[in-house]
């Protein structure tokens, strides 16, 4: 499962470590004084597939990871049951940092960081988004339209320079608390393998660029599972998370 992006999976690498880089060391909002660690996200960089959440929670923002406290593990099970795992996708949130006592993001908050999240969906170039609740659903379709009208059902559309289908879905933690949004989550989820098997959608002009030779390994070994790094540099294990 790859993205049909015109960048090599080894410069997508090397582009979202700096974008990582420049998230960790963000100071544009007030979240800055409160968290922990900047939690980028995780997963495979070169998915046909994205989930995009809220904002770290306190394990996360502990961990350094995204969605590892109940809403993730629930995230890992819809995963399973559509046959797939974090491996095979990238997970991120509109917010970089915790919100502290995990507020709902301020609209500054969302402003300062979303050109973060920008950079992600354009670098990694998934052929599929889910948004996961309100705050990603709004910020992506640059609408103020709620979640419950809109979950399950997909729709294309052009974000920075690609377009990309868009299914907006409940986000998990509201499955948690609430046993009737758990299995529309589930049955939303269930629609996620056919939009993967579509063709990605007409791309806007000025991406229709020629697709790259794959690049040779220098000792000429096959290129490493994408998502499978090499060990992260001691002291920084973010860096091996993509
Ligand atoms: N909720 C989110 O939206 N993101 C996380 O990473 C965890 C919980």
């Amino acid at each position: 499962m790859t993205s049909g992006s015109v960048i090599s999976p080894t410069e997508r690498r090397a582009l979202l470590k700096e974008v990582y880089e420049q998230a960790r060391g963000c100071i544009a909002c007030q979240l800055h004084q409160t968290r922990t660690q900047v939690v980028f996200g995780a997963g495979n960089a070169d998915a046909d597939l994205m989930f995009i959440g809220e904002a770290p929670g306190a394990d996360e923002d502990r961990l350094g990871l995204p969605f590892v406290g109940r809403a993730g593990k629930l995230l890992d099970q819809l995963l399973g049951e559509i046959g797939l795992d974090r491996q095979d996708v990238f997970i991120a949130n509109t917010l970089k940092c915790r919100p502290p006592s995990n507020r709902d993001p301020y609209p500054n908050e969302i402003e300062s960081c979303s050109g973060y999240l920008r950079s992600q969906v354009e670098l990694i170039a998934p052929k599929v988004i889910c948004t996961l609740g309100n705050f990603s659903t709004k910020l992506l379709r640059e609408d103020s339209t709620g979640i419950s009208r809109l979950h399950g059902r997909d729709e294309v559309r052009t974000i920075g320079t690609r377009a990309i289908r868009l299914l907006p879905l409940y986000h998990p933690a509201a499955a948690l608390y609430t046993p009737s949004n758990l299995q529309t989550l589930r049955d939303d989820f269930a629609r996620i393998p056919d939009l993967l098997a579509l063709d990605p959608p007409p791309q806007p002009a000025s991406d229709r660029q020629p697709e790259p030779e794959p690049e040779p390994a220098p000792d000429g070994q096959p290129e490493p599972r994408p998502g499978i790094e090499p060990p992260p540099v001691a002291g920084d294990v973010q860096l091996g998370l993509f």
